[in-house]
């Protein structure tokens, strides 16, 4: 599922292709994605996009009136395409004196909005603080920690309370910071605190780098975020060394989804028992 990183690269690889350029056609195939607003989301038709933005894990397009938002949950992608050379199960088509710009999802989970104002879905509405802003402080973050007994992992994914981070990039900044991701987000010390914030604008920054190394190639279809790899040093790597203290990484499910961390240097009791070894004490 793309997270804040590969919608930010999608968003700033569309932005040359559709800033400043009018949609002359919209169409929408399979309704289920604008959740039975197919009418509204045809409002896009000689509209002017004015700019591609995103926010949380929703990509925005501005029009010179209304906006489109996309959110890509599971399987969702870009397409740009020649209109009579269509791919595969295309949601919407928007086209482009260029092009047509297609919104696929072969399983249909993403969505495509038509929006008065942004503020008009409640997942944009109440969309927490975002990493890449100057309101994501150390300070901040420790307020939002604090209000909450919930795994410190549960909190940073929580889309209500920071915008953007899922499973992948939550587990990431938790091993840059050496938290145990089962940690209750009320007990994270100051220091902790400071040291998670720093790691998630890191990680954030980092994977944004990767995953426009290469940029997302809109024109094909299998095309996936290869250059984000580059940037993962624990999540999907059960079994495999830590690059840090050659522990293996252990996969745990927290709210449903897998979490994935190294137990030798993210968690507490081993950690002191690795500093107890290197002294030479038993
Ligand atoms: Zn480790």
């Amino acid at each position: 599922m793309p997270e804040l990183p590969e919608i930010e690269a999608m968003a700033r690889t569309l932005q040359p292709l559709v800033e400043g350029r009018r949609i002359l056609g919209c169409r929408v195939i399979h309704p289920v994605v604008t959740k039975g607003r197919a009418r509204a989301v045809l409002e896009a038709k000689g509209r002017t996009v004015v700019s591609v933005e995103r926010r949380g894990k929703y990509l925005l397009l501005a029009l010179d009136r209304g906006w489109l938002a996309l959110h890509f949950r599971l399987s969702g992608q870009l397409l740009w395409y020649e209109r009579r050379h269509a791919p595969k199960h295309v949601d919407v088509a928007l086209d482009f004196a260029q092009g047509t710009l297609g919104f696929v999802d072969r399983r249909h989970l993403g969505r495509v909005y038509w929006l008065d104002r942004p503020e008009d879905i409640p997942g944009l509405a109440r969309m927490g603080v975002d990493p890449m802003s100057a309101e994501f402080t150390p300070e901040r973050l420790g307020e939002i920690l604090r209000e909450s007994r919930r795994a410190v992992k549960l909190v940073l994914m929580d889309q209500g309370k920071i915008a953007g981070l899922g499973n992948i990039w939550t587990s990431e900044s938790l091993w840059r910071a050496r938290i145990d991701p089962r940690r209750r987000a009320d007990r994270l010390t100051e220091a902790e605190t400071r040291r998670l914030a720093g790691t998630v604008v890191g990680v954030v920054r980092r994977a944004i780098e990767s995953c426009l190394d290469p940029a997302p190639n809109f024109r094909d279809p299998d095309w996936w975020f290869e250059g984000g790899d580059r940037a993962i040093r624990v999540y999907d790597r059960e079994g495999k060394r830590c690059p840090r203290c050659g522990t293996a990484i252990e996969r745990i499910a927290q709210g449903g989804r897998s979490t994935y961390y190294c137990p030798g240097c993210q968690t507490k009791a081993r950690k002191g028992a690795l500093q107890r070894a290197r002294r030479g004490e038993r």
